[in-house]
């Protein structure tokens, strides 16, 4: 069964709401009788009890970053599940009194299996405990979201997805790299490449031409393969390329250069995670513009 707040909670600011305020009013009633309705029905089920589970982007580290529904639902936890990408900051925003779980992978740990989490979150959620499935980014973005999804569908628990910033967009953001531009980037492709078979893998053909900005994640240890991938495919090896490192970190670093370097901007800034993004567009960015100006001076000076 819901609790009282939580069932009011869904009535007043969520989509019987939104659905109100639109304007949508018979929808509205419509969906405020099923939801009296269906706690009616949990009420006297045999399981009256399964609670939601809410598939949360958690955004690319910054909390500021959240969306409001995001601290809506963290506000509301039971408990969060959280993986090695969301960061204490974000963490921070889940109720005080929520148990927090870290079901990702530590450096040099074996990580948890993805089919123990899908156990994890369905038990949780039965046991009638609002769960939060707290992810890097945004969940359907490289986060195996659409996997926990379908197996909750399965299992008949109702799942909420709550969108999140993808790392691609947070960094982006942060550097002043526009992702599109009219007349020079028309096509934007979000790729990943964890290891250099999977590079190997890609048909780069699609991603060479000039219009196209590509951005690649998880692809630091993969930088060499992607570099290799695009200029086979015939990208031009002076295309301006970024390693954007921890971005809206407190510690984010970006490297910007040319794809036939890319190997070696993936080694200057350190840690993961980063994106590598290669595209004209990078020549617009903030470090880009910066490192031209340092380069200007330099040759005054010399
Ligand atoms: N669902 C996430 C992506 C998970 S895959 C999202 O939407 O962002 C993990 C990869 O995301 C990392 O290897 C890295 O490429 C990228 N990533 C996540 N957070 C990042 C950050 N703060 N800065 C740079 N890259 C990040």
């Amino acid at each position: 069964m819901l609790s009282p707040r939580h069932f009011w909670q869904n009535v007043i600011a969520g989509p019987i709401a939104e659905a109100a305020i639109a304007g949508r009013s018979k929808e509205a009633e419509a969906q405020l009788v099923a939801a009296i309705d269906g706690n009616a029905a949990r009420q006297s089920g045999a399981d009256g009890k399964t609670e939601t589970v809410f598939l949360v982007g958690a955004g690319p580290g910054d909390p500021d970053l959240l969306t409001l529904r995001a601290l809506h639902v963290l506000a509301d936890a039971d408990v969060v599940f959280y993986d090695e990408l969301v960061t204490a900051g974000v963490l921070d925003r889940a109720r005080r009194g929520a148990e927090r779980v870290f079901v990702g992978k530590r450096r040099g740990e074996e990580g948890v299996e993805q089919h123990e989490i899908n156990r994890r979150l369905l038990a949780a959620a039965r046991a009638g405990r609002r769960v939060v499935r707290l992810k890097g980014g945004d969940p359907f973005v490289f986060g195996r979201g659409g996997e926990e999804l379908e197996y909750l569908r399965q299992a008949g628990v109702p799942v909420v997805v709550v969108p999140g910033i993808t790392a691609a967009l947070g960094c982006a953001a942060e550097v002043g790299l526009p992702l599109t531009f009219r007349n020079e980037a028309g096509k934007l492709a979000f790729i990943t490449a964890q290891r250099a078979e999977d590079a190997a893998a890609i048909d780069w053909s699609g991603l060479a031409d000039r219009q196209t900005t590509v951005v690649v994640y998880m692809g630091l240890a993969s930088a060499a393969s992607v570099r290799d991938g695009l200029i086979a495919a015939g990208r031009d090896g002076a295309t301006p390329a970024a390693v954007l490192a921890r971005g809206t970190r407190p510690d984010a670093q970006a490297a910007v250069g040319r794809l036939d370097g890319l190997a070696a901007l993936a080694t200057e800034v350190g840690e993961g995670p980063a994106i590598l993004v290669i595209g004209e567009v990078v020549a617009r960015s903030t470090p880009w513009r910066a490192a031209q100006a340092d380069a200007l001076i330099a040759r005054d000076a010399a």
